[in-house]
């Protein structure tokens, strides 16, 4: 095993007073243990990092026998969760070697040594490790060094290594998005030769490494085109194929979902990309990726609205036009409802803007801003939603409109009319007005 030298990111190489208790009793114990993969990664390239995780020598239930709080994460794959005295909890893992992988699922083997463990690891800059017991640093793979040539590498022959997990084509991907990395150009050959396979992914691994596309990458479409050029989205999301860059960039331009921000962020990432889609095929899409219901609702019914709005937005939003009156922004509140219509306008501006970076004429970014604090202001303000109007169902019966779906319709009109006039939701017009569209029942 060959030791790094010594240089600048030593010392970054600290990990949390907790792991390092974990690791001292193991090693007392007799146990050989390496802090390994995202954190030492991490720590070579100057990010803090969170998650800690340890290599041992010490098999499973040795690791739960040494330890009085420990959680089985995966006993199978030889992880045990340890929590320090602080509660927290901190993965410990059997150094391991695959027996067999068929692209999906590895069987593993215990009994093996760091130099088996590294080996199975996916890229040469997740296979670095770091012994806090006396300071040494085992790359066999030159991950430092590729960390320093900002290159995702794999470890070993990379169309072998792609084949027996094909999760690793996408891995690659994210983590040079993550990182703004090149992919060597063998890899990136296994990564293209794992289009067509990646059908084999469950649905659930996919929209993972999606969702962690989303939120890790600054800026995203870079990923998304990759996927693209692999031949990932023409086996895993053939209805994205065929979308345009800005489509993707337009993830770009929407702000990052941190772990602290609110969901919407997240889903707002995922949502730009379907936008051109219809409204079905988006929620046959991501319901096939096993998105949650709430986030294909989101996303279906954001790309409704995108259909529904978006010509108009760009006719009353292009360059010289003049500002479209309050009764046009009532109209784009009333068509989204209230929950929808400011994160409407944030994909939209994100669309614009991605639009005009590639020379596509779009309305510009003043315009969008100033419609969007004038939307959300209306939409407060003005009625907008059914529920806001002066007179409901059972006034429009005791005014003798017929019980049936004949209200519903009634109704809805009278939201285009205050929508229109907001003065005109009192209780006297609207019933005036109710009776007379009930005695034109035919026509409306
Ligand atoms: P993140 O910060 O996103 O968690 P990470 O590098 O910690 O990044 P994990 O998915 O948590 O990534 O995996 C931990 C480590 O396990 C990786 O660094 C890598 O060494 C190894 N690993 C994970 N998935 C695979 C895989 N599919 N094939 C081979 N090794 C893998
Ligand atoms: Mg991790």
């Amino acid at each position: 095993m060959t030791a790094a030298p010594a240089s600048h990111w030593r010392g970054a190489l600290a990990p949390p007073a907790g792991v390092l208790d974990v690791s001292r009793r193991l090693e007392d114990a007799g146990y050989e243990t390496w802090c390994v993969g995202g954190a030492v990664r991490d720590a070579v390239l100057g990010r803090p990092s969170l998650d800690w995780d340890l290599a041992t020598a010490a098999r499973p239930e040795q690791v739960q026998q040494l330890f009085r709080r420990t959680v089985p994460k995966g006993i199978a794959f030889g992880t045990v969760g340890v929590l320090d005295r602080d509660g927290v909890m901190h993965e410990v893992t059997t150094f391991r070697r695959d027996v067999r992988t068929d692209g999906r699922h590895a069987v593993v083997e215990f009994g093996a040594s760091l130099a088996d463990d590294l080996a199975r690891r996916d890229f040469t800059i997740n296979a670095i490790a770091y012994r806090p017991a006396t300071g040494a640093v085992a790359d066999p793979f030159d991950g430092v060094g590729d960390l320093a040539r900002r290159v995702v590498r794999a470890v070993g022959e990379p169309g072998e290594r792609m084949r027996e997990d094909r999760l690793r084509a996408l891995r690659a991907i994210r983590f040079a998005a993550r990182f703004g990395f090149a992919i060597d150009s063998a890899t990136w050959a296994a990564i293209v030769a794992s289009g067509p396979h990646l059908g084999r992914l469950s649905p659930e691994r996919v929209r993972e490494e999606l969702e962690k596309t989303m939120r890790q990458a600054p800026r995203p479409a870079w990923a998304l085109e990759r996927w693209r050029a692999a031949g990932a989205l023409a086996t895993l999301a053939p209805a994205l194929d065929a979308q345009p860059p800005e489509a993707f960039a337009a993830c770009d331009c929407l702000p990052p979902p941190t772990l602290a921000a609110r969901p919407q962020r997240l889903w707002n990432r995922m949502t730009a990309p379907w936008l051109g889609l219809e409204r079905a095929e988006v929620d046959r899409a991501l319901t096939a990726l096993r998105c949650s219901r709430q986030e294909v609702r989101w996303a279906a019914d954001l790309a409704g609205r995108w259909h529904l709005l978006a010509p108009a937005f760009r006719a009353h939003l292009a360059d010289g036009a003049p500002p479209p009156p309050d009764a046009e922004l009532r109209r784009w509140a009333a068509a989204c409802g209230r929950t929808l219509a400011a994160p409407v306008l944030r994909l939209a501006a994100a669309r614009f803007a991605a639009e005009r970076a590639a020379g596509v004429p779009a309305p510009g970014a003043g315009a969008v801003r100033a419609v969007y604090r004038r939307v959300v202001r209306i939409a407060y303000r003005d009625p907008i939603e059914v529920a806001d109007l002066a007179v409901d169902g059972g006034d429009l019966a005791e005014a003798g409109v017929r019980a049936g779906p004949l209200v519903g319709r009634i109704l809805r009109r009278l939201l285009d009319d205050v929508v229109e006039e907001p003065g005109r939701n009192t209780r006297g017009w609207l019933l005036d007005r109710a009776r007379f569209l009930s005695s034109q029942a035919d026509t409306i």
